[in-house]
């Protein structure tokens, strides 16, 4: 095998062919973990087997990893590159006062609180820390950040102080399936490992909803991405970008392709951004000369070859369509709750699968059928005692930084309480 003649000073160097998934998946890893990367795009045979080592660009070995210790993974999946890290671990303790799912804003800060409370506390995530927070490039107005901070350095930040305090973290970990007894809850992880704890807080927020075209799975990755997609603002210089949604994820996501990339378009079905958006990024919108507005149009249709070439748009209001040439599709559509584990065990969700809590849960002075205990459940208590929710994944909820990491705050006293008086 040739070796590699990249030096790298970045702790991890990305090499793959363009339009290659899995080296979107690795980038926007490595970017919402803040771990300093470098994606060298291999444009020929030739330089694929300069610089990465294999035979040619569609080699399957690619993309190909190479870290600061002399290391390389070939086509290695974001699980590898964790443990590469050192950050996959198993389980510390046989049973916890408070298990925490989900490392967005929420469960962080439950994280925190907990473990500085004394609770012998776990944070159980399936990715990396941060949740949607973690892919936004600039939260303008969460407290006490008058510049900004990215989404990246806020998750950072969270990290060192949930150390701090000594919560042990467990990523690239998913909770599955409940078991839950009062006073003892099991959670288990998808392979198969046993989270026993006193009480629990889900704070597993959203995970983006589809678009529902077909081709989608296919260029997932490869021209289509779901979020702000803070990790390829740099890639899309010089080119047209699309942004389909009309929230604040949107919006950030067009302000920031708009340093870029020569057009950015804003796909809409509403009329305007006036009731979706905040003030301050449609007035920051409008003064960008190179974002549009499509408003009453969708994407009907995805096409291309192995990355995405062209999407259809069409006119709600008219009825009709065009095709156009890009290579750059973002969806912030917003999201749904991954809850199937709760209805599993009974627990009380809305329509859209929201865990349902505290004083919604009482309809008519009466409280649900599978509500075990005389007193009402707490404000965040989902229908099974000593199940706490916070944060998105909650029915009601405020779909917002500060209000997660409030809701996690309030939990954790909110587990106390359950803690001490059952
Ligand atoms: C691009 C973007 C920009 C945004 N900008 C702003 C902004 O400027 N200001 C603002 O206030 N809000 C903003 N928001 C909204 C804000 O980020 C969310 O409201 C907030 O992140 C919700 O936090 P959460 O902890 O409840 O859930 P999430 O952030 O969704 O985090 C949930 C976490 O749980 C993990 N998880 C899910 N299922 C499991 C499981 N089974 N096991 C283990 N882990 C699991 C997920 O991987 C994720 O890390 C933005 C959102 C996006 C997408």
């Amino acid at each position: 095998m040739v070796e590699p003649a990249i030096i790298t000073t970045s702790l991890v160097t990305i090499l793959g062919p363009p339009g290659s998934a899995l080296g979107y998946a690795i980038r926007d890893f490595l970017y919402r973990s803040d771990v300093p990367f470098e994606w060298v795009q291999l444009a020929n045979d030739a330089q694929a087997r300069a610089d990465a080592g294999v035979e040619h660009l569609a080699d399957s070995r690619l993309p190909v990893c190479l870290f600061a210790d002399g290391s390389r993974l070939e086509c290695p999946t974001v699980r590898q590159i964790t443990e590469k890290l050192g950050w996959f671990r198993n389980p510390a303790r046989s049973e916890y006062d408070l298990a925490i799912y989900g490392a967005g804003p929420a469960g962080l800060s439950a994280a925190v609180y907990g473990a500085s409370e004394g609770l012998k506390t776990v944070l159980i995530e399936r990715y990396t820390l941060g949740g949607q927070a973690g892919s936004s490039s600039r939260i303008e107005n969460y407290l006490g950040f008058p510049g900004g901070i990215s989404g990246a350095d806020l998750a950072k930040r969270a990290h060192e102080q949930v150390c701090r305090f000594g919560a042990e973290i467990l990523l690239g970990r998913e909770g599955v399936r409940a078991d839950c007894t009062p006073h003892q809850m099991g959670g288990y992880l998808a392979d198969g490992t046993k989270i026993v704890a006193r009480a629990t807080i889900c704070a597993t927020g959203v995970a983006y909803r589809r678009l529902g075209l077909p081709h989608e799975e296919r260029f997932q990755g490869a021209g289509l991405y779901y979020g702000a997609g803070a990790s390829e603002a740099a890639l899309t210089s010089g080119q047209h970008v699309f942004v389909v949604g009309g929230g604040n994820s949107a919006g950030q996501a067009a302000m920031h392709f708009a340093q870029a990339a020569c057009h950015v378009t804003i796909v809409i079905r509403g009329e305007s951004l006036k009731s979706t958006l905040s003030q301050y990024l449609i007035d920051r919108i409008s003064a960008t000369p190179n974002i549009n507005v499509l408003t009453q149009t969708e994407v009907a249709a995805l096409e291309g070859d192995d990355v995405l070439r062209e999407i259809t748009l069409s006119n709600r209001a008219t009825g009709e369509s065009r095709t156009v040439a890009t290579r750059w599709l973002f969806v912030c559509i917003g999201g749904e709750p991954q809850t199937h584990w709760a209805s599993e065990v009974g627990i009380v969700r809305d329509a859209g699968g929201y865990l349902i809590t505290g004083p919604d849960l009482v309809r008519n002075g009466r409280c649900p059928a599978q509500w075990p205990l005389t007193r009402e459940p707490y404000y965040l208590e989902t229908s099974m005692p000593g199940l706490f929710a916070a944060g998105d994944v909650r029915h009601g909820s405020i779909k917002r930084c500060a209000s997660a990491v409030g809701e996690g705050a309030m939990a954790v006293a909110l587990v106390h309480r359950y803690l001490a008086n059952g």
